[in-house]
């Protein structure tokens, strides 16, 4: 696989309708401020890392409750 992407710039329209939120399957935003992608429908934020979108859930922002 080529790698020519440049950490930092814009997703195209084209990467992002390739991804999809794992959790209820909805569109995401690239959010330049956090740099994160933020699904529309249910507001998970996944992380970007060196250009790649972590679509884990595990990786969200969203803080649950540990069971201790
Ligand atoms: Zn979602």
């Amino acid at each position: 696989m080529k790698s020519d992407s440049i950490p930092g710039r814009q997703f195209t329209p084209e990467q992002l309708s390739l991804c999809a939120c794992p959790k209820c399957k909805g569109s995401l935003i690239h959010n330049g401020l956090d740099n994160t992608l933020d699904c529309t429908a249910c507001r998970l934020q996944y992380p970007v890392k060196s250009g790649i979108p972590v679509l884990l859930q595990d990786y969200t922002g969203v803080h649950q409750e540990e069971h201790t």
